[in-house]
């Protein structure tokens, strides 16, 4: 199963695709990874490749089946979403009401099942009656980045999918082909989406690109060590906790390249290669302060995540880094 237009997840794809082939099919599925990777496309190449029907593990994409799906009409592909904070007991109802029925077009019927960590718990419970006795005809899909909420009972009886992060290359590649955006862009975002498309995408909207400049002209400054400009640097940091941890592994980006650049002189290595004069002047530290200061912003970066005092950590680092 390739999934046209679903980019990375090879082995999760092919694996989909060779049940579709043998024919065996499990009747629930747990499909879980972090947020904005393509879980829910691969769900919904899936669910097209098998309401196809012709037992391949490609969709043929032209017969009616296959048009219906694209153009969200098919009536044996079924999606349910959290209404408000919960995806609630009569969502649930309704699937079974459906279950009992024969699937509309013959074949198979899928239920996609989004954010199914927010089931909630008497939707769960009644759920699970569904999967403790699945009719023949039905494939339920739970998608999300927190199966740790759903109950143990719901996950034993799926078979779990497990998706990754994406390679940085699959999300630059995605942004150029499917967003347009130039080379030398997409590498700067791919570098900081921690493998998320939706991610990356949520990168270029906000001011992430502009940030980007600001800090690097900052660092290769030379002036970046006396203490207005680190004061400075300290309120750039941020706030909210997201704000930090997005400027920090920026920061940290900027001294990762100025070290790769050091010691490869690679253009094509950097994450900002496209700013490669800002780039060679944070490389005119010693290789020794840019790995302290690598090491600097990890301890940061561990100390939020343990919620430690963020104003207090931001402060220790920014007056300690070698500029
Ligand atoms: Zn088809």
């Amino acid at each position: 199963m390739s999934g046209r237009g679903v980019y990375g997840h090879e082995r999760q794809k092919e694996q989909l695709g060779a049940a579709i082939a043998s024919g065996r099919l499990a009747h629930a599925y747990l499909f879980h990874g972090r947020d904005g990777i393509g879980k829910k496309e691969v769900a919904k190449a899936f669910a097209t490749a098998v309401l196809c029907g012709k037992g391949r593990p490609e969709a043929c994409n032209a017969c009616r089946s296959c048009k219906k799906v694209k153009s969200g009409n098919h009536p044996d592909l079924i999606t349910v979403k959290p209404d408000g904070a919960f995806i609630k007991m009569q969502a649930v109802r309704e699937l079974i009401g459906i279950m009992a029925f024969r699937p509309m077009e013959g074949g198979r019927r899928l239920f996609l099942i989004d954010d199914a960590d927010r089931l909630h718990p008497a939707a769960a419970n009644a759920l699970l009656k569904t999967l403790e006795e699945p009719a023949a005809a039905n494939i339920i899909i739970l998608i999300t980045a927190k199966p740790y909420l759903l109950p143990r009972t719901i996950i034993s009886r799926c078979q779990q999918l497990r998706f990754r992060p994406l390679r940085r290359e699959t999300v630059a590649r995605f942004l150029e082909e499917q967003a347009g955006l130039e080379a030398t862009v997409t590498r700067a975002l791919a570098a900081s989406a921690e493998g998320s498309i939706a991610r990356a995408l949520q990168l270029q909207q906000e001011d992430y690109l502009a940030d980007r400049e600001g800090i690097l002209t900052r660092l290769a400054s030379g002036h970046a060590g006396a203490p207005l400009p680190r004061l400075a640097l300290f309120r750039y940091l941020g706030k909210s906790k997201k704000e930090i941890h997005d400027k920090l592994t920026l920061l940290q980006s900027c001294f990762r390249d100025a070290l790769v650049w050091k010691e490869l002189r690679d253009q094509g290595m950097l994450v900002h290669g496209d700013h490669l004069d800002q780039v060679h002047g944070i490389a005119r530290l010693t290789t020794d302060d840019l790995l302290f200061n690598l090491d600097a912003i990890a301890a940061s970066l561990r100390a939020l995540e343990a919620n430690a005092n963020k104003l207090l950590t931001l402060e220790a680092m920014t007056f300690t880094l070698r500029l």
